[in-house]
């Protein structure tokens, strides 16, 4: 995927170190001030939750101190403004991820809802016994369980794509898996355990001369590289506000209006109809058709702050910083001898996520005294238990970095693990 420079004129970035001014940065980050058993904030969890700006917390405040009502109910000044808001965040994801057409994005409650919608809705019109859903075995759950769901229910046949030994697919394997049984081929854009950038345009590319339906997961690829879902022409796109300096529950599908106009609503209530009587209901025009009741229109108010944070740094920007970093993590990680790191191992296909297994320190341990240091990881199996059977280990423990963090908070990281060998 084209993860070039494409707005490098940020004052906050330096290109001859191809780094951001990470100081300055943090100084927007409230909680980036404190501390965490006396020592300071490094937190290297973004893969599992972004932290956020004072423009978006400010925004939050603003909103509810200014603007609150209900939105698309009422004519009063207060419901049309907020109304104004949450349909110009809608235009502003849209331009944000490739100037797609704006009919096609929906709000949602996270990235799992998306997904869930697509498979509820889509999936139960499209799909039926024998058909083939083709996903990777390095999915996160979100991206499992509700095909998991729908082929329990239709008789449909999941395949997965292999994921290689250096944390890639098996892009051989991919073309012999796809064939006239597959209706859908859904991969996640970037890994949140390996950090690999799939090749999604080919993957696209492949599926739709194949005659299939094709969805990405964007959780880890929206926050940190240009996502342009116009250009990988894929039909649906799911993401989380809360992994892209955003509040939590907001979360977004992108659908081809042409698709999306085919499939039925995925929950009724308010707000998704046209006409109501007793017995019987037409639905609204796309995209409020999928957005019954009331939806979380304050928080939709400050994503729109979150992306215009992002955007006034430059997603190719946040791709150069997160490629150094990821390039030194790399290498500082790989000194450890007694340490499996997974994943490419190359900055140039890996985003900012780094997935390590210590021989002798259970993950979660490691975590604990990194804690102590002030220093926040995440360790578990990461929603994906799959991947944790196939490299025959229960869990492991994940750095993962964004626009906040320097080499300085690798260094660190790699000085608390020495002191964490040290301790067993
Ligand atoms: N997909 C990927 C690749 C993720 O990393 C995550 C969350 O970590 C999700 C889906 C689910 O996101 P959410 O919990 O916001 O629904």
């Amino acid at each position: 995927m084209d993860t070039t420079i494409n707005d490098a004129k940020s004052e906050i970035y330096d290109p001859s170190r191809k780094m951001l001014d990470v100081s300055r940065i943090r100084e927007d980050f409230p909680i980036l001030q404190r501390q965490v058993h006396g020592k300071r904030l490094v937190y290297l969890d973004s893969a599992a939750t972004s932290q956020k700006p004072n423009c978006v917390i400010n925004a939050l405040s603003f909103f509810y101190r200014t603007i609150n009502a209900n939105i698309h109910r009422g004519v009063h000044t207060l419901s049309e403004e907020s109304s104004s808001a949450y349909e110009a965040l809608r235009e502003k994801i849209a331009n944000f991820i490739g100037g797609v057409d704006a009919r096609g994005i929906v709000f949602t409650r996270n990235t799992t809802e998306s997904l869930n919608m697509v498979a509820l809705s889509w999936g139960k019109s499209n799909i039926k016994e024998g058909d083939e859903i083709l996903l990777t075995e390095m999915e996160h759950h979100s991206n499992l369980v509700p095909w998991i769901l729908l082929a329990k229910e239709t008789g449909a046949v999941l395949k997965h794509i292999p994921v290689t030994d250096n944390g890639t697919l098996d892009m051989a394997a991919f073309y012999k898996l796809l064939n006239k049984k597959t209706k859908l081929v859904s991969v996640s854009i970037v890994s949140n355990v390996l950090g690999t950038i799939n090749p999604v345009e080919e993957i696209i590319d492949a599926a739709h001369k194949n005659g299939s339906v094709t969805v990405l997961d964007g959780a880890q690829s929206v926050p940190h590289i240009v996502t342009d879902a116009k250009t990988l022409d894929c039909d649906f796109l799911a993401f989380s506000a809360h992994k892209m300096l955003g509040p939590t529950g907001i979360g977004v599908l992108y659908g081809k209006p042409e698709i999306l106009e085919q499939m039925e609503p995925y929950l009724g209530g308010g707000g998704m109809i046209e006409q109501v009587e007793l017995c019987n209901a037409t639905w609204a025009e796309i995209p409020w058709k999928f957005e019954a009741g009331t939806p979380n229109y304050a928080d939709v108010a400050a994503f729109s702050s979150a992306i215009d944070y992002l955007e006034r740094i430059g997603m190719g920007v946040i791709r150069e910083h997160e490629k150094e970093i990821t390039e030194y993590a790399v290498e500082k990680l790989l000194e450890f001898d007694d340490l499996i790191l997974y994943g490419p191992q190359d900055p140039e296909i890996q985003a900012g996520v780094f997935t390590f297994f210590h021989n002798k320190i259970h993950p979660h341990d490691l975590s604990t005294i990194l804690d102590r240091d002030g220093i926040a990881i995440r360790a578990g199996h990461h929603c994906a238990q799959p991947l944790m059977m196939k490299y025959k280990i229960p869990a492991t423990a994940r750095a993962s970095a964004y626009i906040y963090n320097d080499k300085e908070d690798i260094d660190e990281l790699v000085e608390s693990l020495n002191k964490a060998k040290r301790f067993f």
